[in-house]
Protein backbone atom coordinates (compact mmCIF):
# COMPACT_ATOMS: atom_id res chain seq x y z
CA UNK A 1 0.00 0.00 0.00
CA UNK A 2 2.37 2.40 0.85
CA UNK A 3 4.82 1.78 -1.71
CA UNK A 4 1.59 2.15 -4.27
CA UNK A 5 1.41 5.49 -2.58
CA UNK A 6 4.96 6.87 -3.23
CA UNK A 7 4.69 5.30 -6.48
CA UNK A 8 1.66 7.28 -6.97
CA UNK A 9 3.44 10.41 -5.79
CA UNK A 10 6.31 10.00 -7.90
CA UNK A 11 4.23 9.76 -11.06
CA UNK A 12 2.81 13.00 -10.03
CA UNK A 13 5.64 14.83 -9.69
CA UNK A 14 7.26 14.16 -13.24
CA UNK A 15 7.11 16.03 -16.00
CA UNK A 16 7.33 14.82 -19.58
CA UNK A 17 9.01 16.09 -22.51
CA UNK A 18 6.76 17.40 -25.34
CA UNK A 19 7.34 18.66 -28.60
CA UNK A 20 5.75 21.51 -30.18
CA UNK A 21 6.16 20.64 -33.81
CA UNK A 22 5.64 24.25 -35.22
CA UNK A 23 8.82 24.96 -33.82
CA UNK A 24 10.69 22.00 -34.04
CA UNK A 25 13.53 22.57 -37.68
CA UNK A 26 14.54 18.85 -36.90
CA UNK A 27 18.24 19.55 -35.87
CA UNK A 28 18.37 16.30 -34.06
CA UNK A 29 20.26 18.14 -31.06
CA UNK A 30 17.54 16.94 -28.60
CA UNK A 31 18.34 13.24 -30.05
CA UNK A 32 22.05 13.50 -29.30
CA UNK A 33 21.52 14.70 -25.74
CA UNK A 34 18.74 12.93 -24.66
CA UNK A 35 20.01 10.01 -22.06
CA UNK A 36 17.30 7.63 -21.96
CA UNK A 37 17.42 7.56 -26.15
CA UNK A 38 13.80 8.11 -26.07
CA UNK A 39 13.71 10.96 -29.10
CA UNK A 40 13.76 10.17 -32.66
CA UNK A 41 13.31 12.44 -35.66
CA UNK A 42 10.42 11.87 -37.83
CA UNK A 43 9.75 11.99 -41.62
CA UNK A 44 6.51 13.75 -43.07
CA UNK A 45 5.85 15.69 -45.95
CA UNK A 46 5.15 18.84 -44.43
CA UNK A 47 8.47 19.14 -42.62
CA UNK A 48 11.52 17.62 -44.64
CA UNK A 49 14.31 18.09 -42.04
CA UNK A 50 11.64 16.38 -39.80
CA UNK A 51 10.49 16.62 -36.45
CA UNK A 52 11.41 15.35 -33.34
CA UNK A 53 9.16 13.10 -31.67
CA UNK A 54 9.24 11.56 -27.95
CA UNK A 55 8.56 8.46 -26.26
CA UNK A 56 6.80 9.40 -23.38
CA UNK A 57 6.90 6.37 -21.56
CA UNK A 58 10.58 5.92 -21.82
CA UNK A 59 11.54 9.41 -20.87
CA UNK A 60 12.81 10.40 -17.69
CA UNK A 61 12.40 13.45 -17.08
CA UNK A 62 15.98 15.20 -17.38
CA UNK A 63 15.51 18.30 -18.98
CA UNK A 64 18.05 17.69 -21.21
CA UNK A 65 16.49 18.17 -24.33
CA UNK A 66 13.95 21.24 -23.38
CA UNK A 67 17.46 22.86 -22.19
CA UNK A 68 19.35 22.30 -24.97
CA UNK A 69 16.83 22.49 -27.92
CA UNK A 70 18.13 26.13 -29.95
CA UNK A 71 13.94 27.13 -30.70
CA UNK A 72 12.31 26.51 -27.41
CA UNK A 73 10.71 23.46 -29.21
CA UNK A 74 10.32 21.32 -26.83
CA UNK A 75 8.36 21.90 -23.33
CA UNK A 76 8.44 19.51 -19.63
CA UNK A 77 4.84 18.98 -19.52
CA UNK A 78 3.83 17.96 -15.85
CA UNK A 79 1.03 14.92 -15.20
CA UNK A 80 -1.67 18.18 -14.90
CA UNK A 81 -1.06 19.66 -18.09
CA UNK A 82 0.65 22.38 -17.10
CA UNK A 83 4.00 23.07 -17.92
CA UNK A 84 7.70 23.40 -15.39
CA UNK A 85 9.20 27.13 -15.60
CA UNK A 86 12.40 27.32 -17.17
CA UNK A 87 14.07 28.44 -14.29
CA UNK A 88 12.99 24.72 -12.93
CA UNK A 89 14.45 23.38 -16.02
CA UNK A 90 17.52 25.07 -15.44
CA UNK A 91 18.71 23.84 -11.75
CA UNK A 92 17.69 20.13 -12.25
CA UNK A 93 19.83 19.95 -15.33
CA UNK A 94 22.92 22.37 -13.50
CA UNK A 95 22.53 19.94 -10.83
CA UNK A 96 22.38 16.70 -13.14
CA UNK A 97 25.40 17.68 -15.05
CA UNK A 98 27.24 18.42 -12.16
CA UNK A 99 27.69 22.25 -11.98
CA UNK A 100 25.69 23.02 -8.74
S1 LIG B 1 16.52 20.22 -30.65
FE1 LIG B 1 14.54 21.28 -30.87
S2 LIG B 1 14.47 21.97 -32.99
FE2 LIG B 1 16.09 20.42 -32.85
S3 LIG B 1 15.05 18.48 -33.41
FE3 LIG B 1 14.95 18.67 -31.18
S4 LIG B 1 12.97 19.67 -30.76
FE4 LIG B 1 13.44 19.98 -32.92
S1 LIG C 1 13.54 15.02 -20.74
FE1 LIG C 1 15.45 13.82 -20.88
S2 LIG C 1 14.77 11.71 -21.12
FE2 LIG C 1 13.00 13.00 -21.58
S3 LIG C 1 13.07 13.25 -23.78
FE3 LIG C 1 14.17 14.99 -22.89
S4 LIG C 1 16.34 14.39 -22.84
FE4 LIG C 1 15.10 12.53 -23.17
Amino acid sequence: MEEAVRTEKTAKKKAVAEIRPDQCTGCGICVSVCPAACIDIIYTGLNFNGTARVSRELCISCNFCAIDCPWGAIAMVNPDGSEKLLDMHGKQVKKMRGYA
